[in-house]
């Protein structure tokens, strides 16, 4: 096979599994509205869960570090890209969360991806829980290590893996609130697990942090859980984008000098730093936020168990109505779209085969009758 011959086959396959991505121009968008296709839709499918994106005072500090720092930071954090509002963010980072260190990534994909490769050996081992995000997953698989996946929130499998003979070390991996499912991870026996064996958790709670816990400290603090190493991102709950790595002195002080995504790449703008600083004292002060949420996920459960709906079992924002057939999914997010609701279906490789679903997320910003609506066409939508 050709080049070509060879994209236009992989092209026709996703076609014919139903499984061909798009994306959707809009033309502006919050946690509650997204205007698409010359209409305004409620928007369900956000992970703007405290509305930060749009948020006043997070705005005006991008647009005060812009004017301060100018747009671009110029370079890797290691030449010249490093500002005081980098160092400022971190510090302010590692004292919210009770850690030594953060650092600063571009992304979480990047810092997943930097972790481990700088990380893992020859004869280590990554145990991670089957449904651990792909960023995940992959640099796993890129890793030297060997990858041994455990079943779905299940210490108990975990433990059977650790029993196994692993020359090197022994990494366990898992979301805290996991992004596809909403569900939590019982961190507490994770961690124990872990501890018992020498090995190391590393907990990436892009979908916990700022949401939960006290003063919105994310999935770890809720459950007392303190991992070797908590991945942590700003393009969720905080609606702005980059990540943070939380660790020792030591570790840190490895990573700076190994993580290449680090080394090799231009460090986030300062007025991105400046912004993401105004996101976290949002999230710190944001209790009524977090009420707020809550309220909307215990109206939509309550409303959705009325209805019979297929329902997960997840209390946090990301509320999945399991569908399982990709068409299926696909049809249900056309029918909702037909009454002015923005949600998607998500199918596999994003989810294990045979379990599309409608990821519906909730937000600060919805009000009572979004959620009411949404349950309304749901329900004409599933007859
Ligand atoms: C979104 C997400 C990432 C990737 O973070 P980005 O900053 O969007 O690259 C990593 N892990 C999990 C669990 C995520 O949900």
């Amino acid at each position: 096979m050709n080049w070509q011959q060879r994209i236009e086959q992989a092209l026709r396959e996703q076609q014919q599994q139903n499984a061909y991505r798009q994306r959707q121009v809009h033309y502006g968008v919050n946690g509650r509205h997204v205007a698409l296709n010359g209409r305004c839709y409620l928007n369900f499918s956000s992970n703007d869960y405290l509305g930060l994106s749009q948020h006043q005072a997070v705005i005006a500090a991008w647009q005060r570090g812009a004017e301060r720092y100018g747009v671009g930071s110029g370079g890797s954090a290691h030449v010249s890209g490093f500002s005081a509002a980098h160092q400022q963010l971190e510090q302010q980072l590692a004292d919210w969360l009770g850690y030594p260190r953060a650092l600063l990534f571009i992304s979480g994909y990047a810092a997943n991806q930097a972790v481990l490769a700088a990380l893992m050996r020859n004869g280590d081992a990554i145990l991670a829980d089957r449904l651990s995000h792909a960023s995940l997953q992959e640099a796993a698989h890129l890793s030297p290590a060997q990858l041994r996946r455990f079943q779905h929130n299940r210490p108990e499998k975990l433990a059977a893996l650790l029993q196994k003979k692993c020359l090197g070390q022994q990494l366990v991996i898992t979301e805290g609130v996991f992004s596809m499912d909403g569900d939590t991870a019982p961190l507490v026996e994770l961690q124990a697990l872990a501890q018992q064996h020498a090995a190391w958790l590393l907990v990436d709670d892009a979908h916990g942090i700022g949401s939960y816990g006290d003063r919105g400290r994310g999935s770890c603090w809720q459950q007392n859980v303190k991992p070797e190493i908590l991945v942590i991102t700003f393009g969720k709950a905080f609606g702005v984008s980059g990540a943070a790595v939380l660790c020792s002195d030591f570790l840190a002080e490895y990573l700076l000098q190994f993580a290449r995504h680090l080394i090799y790449s231009t460090a986030m703008p300062p007025a991105q730093a400046c912004a993401v600083q105004a996101a976290l004292h949002c999230i710190q002060q944001g209790d009524h936020l977090r009420q707020q949420l809550q309220s909307h996920i215990r109206q939509f459960r309550t409303g959705a168990a009325q209805l019979a709906l297929p329902l997960a079992d997840s209390e946090s924002a990301i509320q999945p109505l399991l569908v399982g057939d990709n068409q299926q999914a696909l049809q249900l997010a056309e029918c909702l779209r037909t009454h002015g609701i923005w949600a998607t279906a998500i199918r596999p490789p994003t989810v294990p085969l045979g379990s599309a679903r409608l990821r519906l997320t909730l937000s600060a910003t919805h009000q009572a009758q979004d959620i009411e609506r949404l349950l309304e066409v749901l329900d004409v939508a599933t007859r």
